[in-house]
């Protein structure tokens, strides 16, 4: 599916612009346009996937591609010796806007522990 209101597939499809940094057939990854962090980049499935609550078994694959290409980006931007954070905000309490499944990349900084 593919959701003409959504900014991410309008992004996938070119209508909307972005700083594309990666796009195969199943991913796109482009830089955040609110960054939090010298390196924030966000990383979709081509296909719209709402969230996580969303996810179907045949989509476990597509997942694991998405955090390959996390890894790959972190390393082309250097960012992958000091290490980086990669997050999936879900639903209104984990403080998803963007209701387009997406994975935030972000580094270049040291982010404090969260959980401890
Ligand atoms: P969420 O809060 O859903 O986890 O993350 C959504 C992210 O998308 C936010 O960090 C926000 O800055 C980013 N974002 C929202 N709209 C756009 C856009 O049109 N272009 C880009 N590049 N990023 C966007
Ligand atoms: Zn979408």
């Amino acid at each position: 599916m593919n959701d003409k209101n959504c900014v991410f597939c309008n992004i996938v499809n070119g209508t909307q612009p972005a700083k594309i940094v990666f796009k195969n057939d199943f991913a796109t990854a482009f830089w955040d346009i609110n960054p939090v962090a010298p390196v924030h980049i966000l990383i979709i499935p081509n296909k719209h996937i709402e969230s996580i609550n969303h996810l179907q078994v045949k989509d476990t694959l597509l997942l694991g591609n998405l955090f390959q290409v996390a890894k790959n980006i972190a390393k082309d931007l250097n960012i992958d010796k000091n290490g980086y954070r990669l997050v999936i905000n879900t639903g209104p309490d984990g403080g998803q806007s963007i209701y387009h499944l997406h994975l935030h990349l972000v580094g270049g900084k040291k982010f404090v522990q969260v959980f401890k």
